[in-house]
């Protein structure tokens, strides 16, 4: 096993784990959600690899955040703003 194929399994890993927590979300069952989040942060900082769209995370409250849902856009001088509604941390990105 090479060190390139053990990253790929964690990314692949990672993108199951957001895709299980984002179903999680809708189904309102946000202990497990919050669980699958956690893991997918803890495999990225163990192994190294990056999350796609991180900025959907919130790290505060570990939770997928999904405008119109559980997170508010706004956008400010070129600037997104994402404001998790659950625990009320803001993001901010340029686009
Ligand atoms: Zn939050």
């Amino acid at each position: 096993m090479t060190r390139n194929y053990i990253k790929k399994r964690a990314e692949a890993w990672i993108r199951e784990l957001i895709e299980l927590a984002r179903e999680m979300e809708y189904k309102g069952r946000y202990d497990l959600e919050r669980r699958y989040v956690s893991l997918a942060l803890e495999i990225s900082r163990h192994y190294k690899v990056k999350i796609q769209n991180k900025r959907y995370i919130c790290k505060n409250c570990k939770i997928i955040l999904i405008p119109g849902r559980n997170a508010e856009v706004r956008i400010k001088k070129g600037r997104v703003n994402l404001k998790c509604l659950r625990c009320g941390n803001i993001k901010r990105f340029v686009i």
